[in-house]
């Protein structure tokens, strides 16, 4: 068996309605919370009044942060940071993050930066176009409450952030690859959040929509994982587990917003994919999704959601055996493919199974097939073939060039 190493949150409490325990949860923390909330349909309902009262009920203080409702611009982290450094934070301090994978990673990274004052801008930190300046001092302790399901951004190291500005600096001598526009991570070891509170009921209120894409999002990190060409026994058995509770959930959660079994399966998912991820790497839809969600705006679930049939296309022999094993999670006749080496016949009718059970389920939950359906302009293609060369595409179990890469695109689009 290979080395490897595991990274994870250190306490996870998962259950419906457990959001009503995070007064004494926080309290072990600190005694002052910057509560980090971007979702105004959580905020109609009541959700953040809720635990704020919670938590002063706890003898918490609470000060609140209602941020913008869409995928972290470097100029929110910086202006977060801002806020945040203002209000001089000290050790009884805590973040607490409530919302989408947007809220989390603004946070996480705000978090981060509130105690590493080197550096002008998040920026500075970002993989492949900052200064390469690292997380050294711990973060201000970070507690995690995902609201959609998901990204698993609350059992990961790292926070994605985008900038769709024409940067100055693009031919500066220190940060030779800056270029713009770009969605990159910022990432430590240090930024996985202390206690993660997944309370499934707080997703009820994701539109049908939403809960397609985020939920294509959690699957796609799912199956990636386990075929990452950086995959690992604990990852892997984790992503088996995701995907046999995820693929029949998220059609009836699509349908059934308030079906209790689905919002708990999506959310116990998520919250899997993303210590997968974490400790595995991603792929080749991941790498693309990246250059869609900043290059034509296309929201994150949905990007990876459109390309992960092709994803599995462009793996199919290579990851046949996984694939395979994928399958025999719900088709008892592909069990026997899961042991042996290779790409005999059998595992590539049964990876060919799985592939097509994909096609069914982004068909189910109303995921277009073409890049021109999700507002890609066809003059934009050759723009995404650098912009998918990121983090997540290393982890892809083969190599594909930039050429192939185009081709693929020009035959999604
Ligand atoms: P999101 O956070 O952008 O939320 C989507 C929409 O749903 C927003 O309008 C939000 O306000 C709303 N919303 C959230 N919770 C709601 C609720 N309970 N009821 C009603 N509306 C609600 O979407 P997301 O897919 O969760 O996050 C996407 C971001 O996460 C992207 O920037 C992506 O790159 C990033 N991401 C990060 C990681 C990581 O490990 N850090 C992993 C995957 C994705």
């Amino acid at each position: 068996m290979r080395n490897y190493s595991f990274n994870a949150p250190r306490q996870i409490v998962f259950g419906w309605g457990r959001r009503q325990e995070i007064g004494p949860l926080a309290a072990e923390f600190g005694r002052r919370a910057f509560l980090v909330s971007g979702s105004r349909t959580l905020e109609s309902r009541g959700v953040i009044d809720e635990l704020v009262a919670h938590l002063q009920s706890a003898g918490v203080d609470v000060l609140g942060f209602m941020v913008a409702s869409r995928e972290p611009q470097v100029a929110d982290v910086d202006q977060l940071v801002g806020e945040f450094r203002s209000l001089a934070p000290a050790t009884d301090d805590l973040v607490i993050a409530v919302g989408g994978g947007s809220t989390i990673d603004l946070a996480k990274a705000a978090a981060a930066l509130a105690t590493n004052r080197q550096g002008k801008s998040v920026e500075d930190f970002l993989e492949g176009v900052g200064r390469g300046l690292k997380i050294t001092a711990p973060p201000l302790p970070l507690i995690a409450l995902p609201t959609t399901a998901g990204t698993g951004s609350e059992a990961t190291k790292n926070s994605v952030i985008s900038s769709n500005s024409e940067n100055a600096d693009a031919h500066d001598a220190a940060a030779p690859h800056r270029t713009a526009p770009y969605k990159k991570s910022l990432r430590s070891e240090l930024m996985v959040p202390r206690l993660v509170v997944v309370d499934p009921e707080l997703t009820v209120s994701v539109p049908p929509r939403t809960t397609a894409f985020t939920g294509m999002d959690a699957i796609t990190q799912l199956i990636e994982s386990y075929i990452s060409r950086r995959a690992a026994p604990i990852p892997q058995s984790l992503c088996l587990h995701g995907l046999k509770l995820s693929i029949p959930a998220l059609p009836v959660a699509v349908k059934d917003g308030s079906s209790r079994e689905a919002r708990e399966a999506m959310s116990h998912a998520a919250l899997l994919s993303g210590m997968a991820l974490a400790n595995s790497g991603l792929g080749f839809a991941h790498g693309v999704a990246a250059a869609l969600g900043v290059t034509c705006n296309v929201p994150h679930g949905l990007a990876c959601a459109v390309m992960l049939p092709a994803a599995l296309r462009v793996n199919r022999e290579v990851s046949s055996r996984q694939l395979a094993e994928l399958e025999s999670l719900f088709d008892a006749g592909s069990s026997d493919v899961s042991v042996g080496r290779g790409s005999s016949p059998n595992v590539l009718a049964a990876a060919d199974r799985f592939i097509a059970r994909i096609d069914q389920l982004c068909a189910a939950v109303g995921i277009p097939t073409r890049l021109r359906d999700v507002g890609v302009p066809r003059e934009q293609l050759d723009v995404l073939v650098p912009g998918s060369r990121g983090n997540s595409m290393s982890g892809n179990p083969r190599d594909v060039s930039d050429v192939e890469l185009r081709e693929i695109l020009e035959r999604l689009w």
